[in-house]
């Protein structure tokens, strides 16, 4: 096992990684920005090395200095948890190359995953159903031939793509050139690759996912499924797990075309598949090889710990349980505590003065915020998750509404009313939803 692991993030991930590595008897490093020097990630690791200033771009996505940090700390591993340099390849290879181990999935496989279209060509080779498209665009005529065949809308995306940028939806065909010259232009502006493709549109899909858990023995694990189909602007608010619309059928057959296609890989550490999910149909879109801002819903009904797990296939442990040890059990839900007006959706930094959070059975609050901590305006607007487990689904929503009376955060706006209106909607009571409910709130 790793005796120290550096931590290449901020927030509540790095605190939640800090936990699993205490757990595991391994000494922690954080790496900070100047603006977050009195950060309660700082607080509570071992040891802390400052590694530029506020701008994320000079600080927690500069390769040089965290590399320069993790080499005079001695660490033996780096953890990059999500956003960041957690999909970087480059940044996977580089840590290798210094001897230190990336805890994540081997940096080729960052690359294969990290072109959408290759990714789908290796899930379609494994008969996992996929988002029908088209990749290459150069032919105008045969992309026209191919929006006959599949119907408009259609969506341009980009092959490098990630949140929700570089994304066109094409409602008219007379858009379709200046749709796909506008994706190109964002697309190589945000990921310096202006390689874009098509696919159908699907109009009212939910947005499902399923976690994966793989060792370097060959072992692969499912750890069920969660519906993320609660978001804005492709950024999700709400996940649940189970998702109430699956029948135990659909997961499993689902589950184990994912299972066949990571094996078949020789895929390492946590990863999840990205589904969009329409009249019973799954369709393939993405898979992010990292932990998920949503991992903690899967542990809650699974009682298994993903941080810790990733972290001991990563120094080379076998899993020591098999996929029938898995128990699923009861429903959990996560809201995404942001720092934000609830109805404009503006960004609200700023000092937090006074706080109290939710408590009790079945209530687990992640979070790296307190009284008196000054949210700074240069990173994401997350500043909490709330995650609550109820026998069924009906006692998770009661337990999610008194626990969300409960939070008190003074100082800022925060979207806890938003969440309050949400869980109470007949749409979310169904479990109905899709991915554009959150367009009435617009
Ligand atoms: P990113 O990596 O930028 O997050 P994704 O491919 O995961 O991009 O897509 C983000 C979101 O965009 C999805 O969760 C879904 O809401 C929407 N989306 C993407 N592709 C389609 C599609 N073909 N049809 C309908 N919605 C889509």
């Amino acid at each position: 096992m790793f005796k120290k692991v550096l931590i290449a993030n901020r927030g509540e991930i790095a605190l939640r990684i800090l936990r699993a590595c205490r757990e595991l008897e391994i000494k922690t490093v954080a790496i900070h920005s100047e603006a977050d020097e009195t950060a309660m990630h700082v607080r509570m690791a071992d040891e802390s090395v400052c590694v530029g200033p506020a701008s994320a771009q000079s600080s927690y996505l500069n390769i040089p200095a965290i590399i320069t940090a993790a080499t005079i700390s001695n660490v033996d591993a780096i953890h990059p948890g999500y956003g960041f340099l957690s999909e970087n390849k480059r940044f996977a290879e580089i840590i290798e190359e210094h001897n230190i181990k990336f805890i994540g999935p081997k940096s080729e496989h960052i690359e294969m995953m990290g072109n959408k279209i290759a990714a789908k060509k290796i899930m379609e080779d494994n008969k996992v159903p996929t988002v029908p498209g088209l990749n290459d665009l150069s032919d105008m005529k045969k992309t026209l031939d191919f929006i006959d065949n599949i119907k408009l809308p259609v969506i341009i995306k980009a092959a490098s793509g990630g949140g929700g940028k570089g994304m066109r939806v094409v409602n008219k065909i007379e858009d379709l050139e200046e749709s796909i010259n506008a994706a190109k232009i964002e697309s190589k502006k945000s990921f310096n690759d202006d390689t874009v493709y098509l696919e159908k549109f699907f109009v009212n899909p939910k947005h499902i996912e399923i976690q994966i858990l793989a060792d370097s023995n060959g072992s692969v694990l499912t750890l069920g499924e969660r519906d993320c189909s609660i978001q804005r602007k492709h950024q999700k608010i709400i996940e649940e797990s189970p998702s109430i619309v699956l029948t135990n059928v659909e997961r499993e057959k689902i589950s184990n075309l994912c299972v066949k296609a990571i094996k078949s890989i020789k895929y390492e550490g946590v990863g999840t598949l990205e589904f969009l999910y329409e009249n019973n149909k799954f369709y393939f879109m993405e898979m992010n090889t990292r932990l998920q801002v949503e991992h903690p819903v899967t542990e809650m009904i699974t009682g298994q710990d993903l941080v810790k797990e990733q972290i001991k296939v990563a120094s080379g442990n076998k899993i020591k349980f098999k996929q029938e040890d898995i128990n699923f059990n009861g429903h959990s839900i996560e809201c995404r505590i942001n720092a934000e007006h609830p109805e404009t959706f503006i960004p609200s930094p700023g000092k937090i003065t006074q706080y109290h959070q939710p408590g009790g059975l079945g209530v687990r609050v992640d979070s790296a915020v307190y009284q008196g901590y000054i949210i700074p305006a240069h990173y994401d607007s997350m500043i909490a998750k709330l995650i609550v487990y109820g026998e069924n689904r009906n006692e998770c929503i009661q337990k999610m509404k008194r626990a969300l009376e409960e939070y008190v955060i003074i100082g800022i706006d925060t979207n806890i009313q938003l969440h309050q209106k949400i869980i109470q909607s007949n749409e979310f009571l169904s479990g109905k939803y899709d991915i554009n409910y959150m367009s009435k709130f617009e």
